[in-house]
């Protein structure tokens, strides 16, 4: 599966960094990243991941709902 970020979308609040520090930071723009991610031809960020762990709980609390999980 898949961890999508639109980090265009991201406002750095941090809340993702907080329920999942294995995955996500606050890069140098001040706004978060999955650690190890790649940017895909569309500009988001992406990383291939086989078990989802806490990135659920990552999505589910980001206000601006920019963090996806594609199975
Ligand atoms: S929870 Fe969403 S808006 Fe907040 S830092 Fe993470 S990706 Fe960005």
């Amino acid at each position: 599966m898949k961890i999508i970020q639109e980090h265009q979308k991201c406002i750095g609040c941090g809340s993702c960094a907080a329920v999942c520090p294995k995955y996500w930071q606050i890069s140098s723009d001040g706004k978060s990243q999955v650690i190890g991610s790649k940017v895909n031809s569309k500009g988001n960020y992406e990383l291939e991941v086989e078990k989802i762990g806490c990135n659920q709980e990552a999505a589910d609390i980001c206000p601006v709902q920019c963090i996806r999980i594609v199975c």
